[in-house]
């Protein structure tokens, strides 16, 4: 009886197996001719013979052969999902303003206009249209740069790591680099001062100790060999208790007798001035130049919330110096960035309207209260779609401004909390992987058994809720639901 069952069973597969449809089938369904007119007649081929195969076993492990138009649904699907962009856009709720990992800085209006401008049209990038001879693609910042930070010359790098490597290069090369041991930092994804100074050939001398560093450490060690003395910002950390360091406007006083440049990598080196907005006090680079470094250093899609670049400012023999590295030539932007650096750039040229028009400063400028108001219109709108396995509920939080600018200073925020009603850690799990999957991916984070969605980089509310449709239908049920 066992025996004759199996056996029927396998007649009925073979059955169903021969009564599955040719590729060529498929695609003359309405479905079908609907992928055609949008992937194109191959792909969608190949999707449907894909979805046969598995189609084929799901038959042979018993389950039931499905329509021709369900196999080319489950085709479109495949076709869908791989013409996703994994770089596409995100909900960037982990409180942290300009999160490396999430891609910093989010351009303003102005700059996402030049730069689509400069793809499209033909540019005057390095075409100097007043003479119609060869211009330099620096030109179109140097002015600007200048008057923003009241250097005397400006050059522009592919981001703030190359601007300390062709600086280091270009100045201290077969020579001595003097730092101070608490200055060398590490940050994120391998960016460690010594390993730059190797690779720009560079001589690394550090002075002083972790936790203090004196002048006469910096005076001690500048001699014959000195290319240049190197001070930088420990964006990412401090150090706290007995220390001492040695500030920029006395090293300057020092290096001044000696006749070597002082180079100060301030990192994020903001243009505006942070406490206008109600946060603490962030070094400017105007401030870092009139402390009277050579050179100074700093990043583009940190704190001054543009595209990713590396700003070299100072000297004017030294900056010639560096242009005339072939490093440069290496290291140098294209014209989609260069439009939109001036764009961000003239921004700053009127700082009461900073925190309207940049996004970045509308960010860490946003107040609790607001925060607090908008989460507590979501809060309601997400509970129902949670159903009753999570619990929804309003919290005050901490933002961070990120890619290490003020480590230690947070900004009092305000987002939703959601925790699983029965503690569930794979609960939680389930309902981060879930926010991840859904059109536009929410990225929270998880403290203490709960998902925080900190609101403070939320501005389309709307967007928001209707993205929210797509979590599957009672996502709280169970687990495995949330793990689908
Ligand atoms: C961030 C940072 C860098 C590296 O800048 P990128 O723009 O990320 O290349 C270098 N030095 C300091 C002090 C920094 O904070």
């Amino acid at each position: 009886m066992e025996q004759r069952n199996s056996e029927l069973r396998d007649d009925g597969t073979q059955a169903s197996l021969r009564r599955l449809p040719a590729v060529d089938q498929v695609l003359q369904t309405e479905q079908a001719r609907g992928s055609i007119a949008r992937f194109g007649r191959l792909a969608v081929a190949d999707a449907v013979r894909r979805t046969l195969a598995a189609v084929r076993e799901e038959v042979k492990a018993g389950t039931s052969p499905p329509s021709m138009t369900v196999i080319a649904e489950r085709a479109a699907v495949l076709l869908e999902t791989a013409a996703r962009s994994s770089l596409r856009p995100l909900f960037n709720l982990t409180g942290t303003v300009l999160h490396t990992n999430l891609g910093r800085a989010v351009l303003a209006d102005a700059a996402i206009e030049a730069a689509a401008m400069a793809m499209r049209e033909a540019v005057a990038l390095e075409f100097d249209l007043a003479t119609g001879k060869r211009g330099e693609r620096d030109d179109h910042l140097r002015a600007l740069v200048c008057e923003l930070t009241g250097a005397e010359d400006a050059t522009i790098v592919n981001n703030n790591a190359a601007a300390v490597l062709l600086v280091l290069n270009s100045l201290a090369a077969g020579k001595d680099a003097i730092v101070s041991r608490g200055e060398l930092i590490e940050i994120g994804g391998a960016f460690r001062m010594p390993d730059i100074m190797t690779r720009a050939g560079a001589r690394l001398v550090e002075v002083g100790t972790t936790n203090r560093t004196h002048p006469r450490d910096y005076a001690d060690a500048i001699n014959d060999e000195t290319g240049v003395v190197l001070k930088v910002h420990t964006s990412n950390y401090r150090i706290e208790g007995f220390t001492r360091e040695v500030p920029a406007a006395e090293l300057a006083a020092i290096v001044k007798g000696k006749g070597v440049p002082l180079v100060n990598d301030l990192g994020s080196g903001t243009l505006a001035d942070l406490e206008a907005f109600g946060l603490a006090h962030e070094p400017t680079v105007r401030e870092a130049v009139a402390e009277g470094a050579d050179i100074v250093t700093f990043s583009g899609d940190k704190l001054l919330g543009g595209p990713q670049a590396g700003f070299i400012v100072g000297r004017r023999d030294l900056i010639a110096q560096i242009n005339n590295n072939p490093m440069k030539r290496v290291l140098r932007v294209d014209k989609i960035r260069l439009a939109a650096l001036e764009a961000t750039l003239r921004l700053y040229r009127d700082p009461d309207r900073l925190a309207e028009r940049l996004p970045t400063m509308r960010f860490l400028s946003r107040s609790a209260d607001e925060i607090r108001a908008l989460a507590t219109r979501l809060a309601p709108a997400l509970q129902p779609t949670l159903g009753a396995a999570f619990d929804v509920s309003v919290i005050d939080c901490q933002s961070q401004i990120g890619s290490g600018a003020l480590p230690l200073s947070t900004i009092a925020s305000a987002g939703l909390a959601v925790t699983p009603t029965d503690g569930s850690g794979m609960r939680l799990t389930g309902l981060s992987a879930a926010l991840r999957r859904l059109p536009m991916p929410v990225i929270g984070r998880v403290e203490r058994g709960a998902l925080i969605l900190d609101l403070r980089c939320l501005e389309d509310e709307e967007r928001f809720l209707t993205n929210l449709f797509g979590l599957p239908a009672e996502m709280g049920r169970s687990t495995e639901d949330a793990d689908r």
